[in-house]
C-alpha cells in the first residue's frame, strides 16, 4: 500500500458571500478557523452576458458588457484574493485558507438555464442566447507572492481535488455544456490580479477548439476504428524526440505541431474523459509531473514565464466516450524580454507560425535541471520514474530522452533530472 499525496483530512466547506455567490473551501486540516459570514455590503451583480452565434464560422462568442467595471490591478494590500484582514475585507471572509473556490463577481457567463440552441443555423440571421453558465475563481494559496510551480505537491493535490469537485458540480448545472479549468499566469497574459489563482468556466456551448477536436476524433474513429488521443500519445512516446518528462501514469511532450515557443501537453497514460475520472494514483502522479513541467518551462528563459494552463475535458453531453483528457500549457515568451504576439496570421487566420522547431523546444525543456519535489517522505505511487526510462515500461518502453544519449537521466533515488550539461560540468 502506498501513501497518497492527498491530505487525510481534506474536506470541503461550502458557504455564501454577501451577495449570494457560492464559496467553497478545500481544507487540508481537520479543524481550520474559517469565517463563513461575509460582513461586506455588496450589491448583487446581475450578469447580462449573451452567447451570439457567428454564422460564418459556426462558433459561439460570449458578449459580456458588464465586465468593464471589474477590479483591475489593485494594490497588494487591497487584494480581493488574499484572506480577509481587519483592513481588507476581501472576497474570502476567512483569516486564512488552503484552497478556495468562489463565483466570479464579474462573470463572463452566469445564471442557470438553457444551453444555446443546437440548431442555430436554422434560426435566422442574428441568433443569440442568454449567456448562462458559471465563472469561478480558484485561489491556490493564501500567499500573495507564491508561484504555482513552488507549491508543495500536497497543495497541488488539493487543487486537483477542487478542479474535480467543480467539474462535477458545474457539469450537473443545467445549461452547462463544457467545463474548462485554466490558469492565466503573468501580467503579459492579461492577468489583472497578481495573487496566484486560476479560473473555471462552465460554458453554455461547446467551445470552438473542442468542437474542432470532436470532429477530427470522430473522423479518425470512422476511418481507422481507433481513438485519436490514444494514437497521438502512442505516436509521441514511440518517436520520443518531443517527450519532455513522464512517470508511471502521465507523459509530457511538446506536440508535433506546437503553436507556441514553449508548449507542453500532459496526457494520462490511461485515457479518461475528464478530471473526475482520474483515480487516486493518477491524481498524485499528476501533481508531481505538473510541478516538474512548470519548472522546466520556467527554466527555459531566465525571465518570468507568462503562461496559460488549459484543461481539455470532454464536453458534458457529447463525445465523451472518445475524448481524452489532457492539459495544454503554453507560453507567449519567445526569448528573454520578448513576447510572441498574436498578429495577422494567428489572430486573423488562425494559422500559427512557430519560430522554434518542436524537437528543439523539447530538447531545451529536457536540459533544464529540476529538483525533485519534496513529498514529505510519502511513497507516492507513480512518482517513481522507474529508473532512467522516464517514459515508463508500460508504453512500449519509450525512453523520454528520445532513445539517444542526449536525453536526461534520473539518479537512482528518483531525484532530479540530470542533463548532459551536468555531466560536462563534472569533467
Ligand atoms: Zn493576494
Amino acid at each position: 500500500m502506498t501513501a497518497s499525496l492527498r491530505s487525510p483530512d481534506l474536506h470541503r466547506l461550502p458557504a455564501r458571500l454577501a451577495d449570494g455567490r457560492e464559496i467553497v473551501y478545500f481544507d487540508e486540516t481537520a479543524d481550520p478557523v474559517r469565517v463563513l459570514d461575509d460582513p461586506r455590503d455588496l450589491p448583487v451583480v446581475v450578469p447580462a452576458s449573451q452567447a451570439r452565434y457567428d454564422a460564418l464560422t459556426g462558433d459561439w462568442v460570449g458578449i459580456a458588457g458588464h465586465r468593464q467595471t471589474r477590479t483591475y490591478h489593485p494594490p497588494a494590500d487591497a487584494c480581493p484574493l488574499c484572506p480577509s484582514t481587519p483592513a481588507n475585507a476581501s472576497e474570502i471572509p476567512s483569516p486564512d485558507y488552503d484552497v478556495v473556490v468562489f463565483e466570479n463577481r464579474f462573470p463572463s457567463f452566469g445564471g442557470a438555464g438553457e444551453p444555446v440552441p443546437a440548431d442555430p443555423q436554422d434560426r435566422g440571421s442574428f441568433v443569440a442566447a442568454p449567456g448562462n453558465g458559471r465563472c469561478e475563481v480558484v485561489c491556490f494559496t493564501p500567499d500573495h507572492t507564491a508561484l504555482f510551480s513552488r507549491l508543495p505537491p500536497r497543495r497541488v493535490r488539493t487543487v486537483i481535488e477542487a478542479w474535480v469537485d467543480r467539474t462535477e458540480a458545474l457539469s450537473a448545472q443545467p445549461g452547462i455544456e463544457q467545463v474548462f479549468c485554466f490558469e492565466n499566469r503573468g501580467a503579459e497574459i492579461g492577468v489583472t490580479l497578481a495573487h496566484p489563482h486560476g479560473q473555471i468556466y462552465g460554458y453554455p456551448f461547446v467551445t470552438p477548439r473542442t468542437s474542432a477536436m470532436l470532429r477530427t476524433v470522430a473522423e479518425h474513429r470512422r476511418r481507422t476504428g481507433r481513438n485519436l488521443f490514444d494514437d497521438v500519445l502512442a505516436g509521441e512516446l514511440a518517436d520520443g524526440s518531443r517527450v519532455v518528462a513522464g512517470n508511471r501514469h502521465w507523459a509530457a511532450f511538446v506536440p508535433f505541431a506546437a503553436r507556441w515557443p514553449v508548449e507542453v501537453h500532459l496526457y494520462p497514460r490511461r485515457r479518461v474523459p475528464d478530471l473526475a475520472a482520474l483515480d487516486d494514483a493518477e491524481r498524485d502522479a499528476l501533481a508531481l509531473l505538473y510541478l516538474e513541467v512548470l519548472r522546466r518551462m520556467e527554466g527555459v528563459f531566465a525571465d518570468t514565464l507568462p503562461a496559460i494552463s488549459a484543461w481539455h475535458q470532454a464536453p458534458v453531453r457529447q463525445g465523451r466516450d472518445d475524448w481524452g483528457l489532457h492539459l495544454e500549457i503554453f507560453s507567449i515568451r519567445r526569448a528573454v524580454g520578448k513576447l510572441k504576439y498574436l498578429a495577422g496570421s494567428e489572430s486573423a487566420m488562425g494559422a500559427f507560425i512557430n519560430d522554434i522547431a518542436p524537437e528543439a523546444a523539447a530538447e531545451r525543456l529536457r536540459q533544464v535541471v529540476v529538483p525533485a519535489p519534496e513529498v514529505d517522505g510519502a511513497d507516492v505511487d507513480g512518482a517513481d520514474s522507474g529508473g532512467a526510462d522516464v517514459g515508463g515500461a508500460d508504453v512500449g518502453g519509450a525512453d523520454v530522452g528520445g532513445g539517444g544519449p542526449d536525453g536526461p537521466v534520473r539518479d537512482g533515488q528518483g531525484g532530479r533530472a540530470e542533463t548532459p550539461r551536468d555531466e560536462e560540468e563534472r569533467r
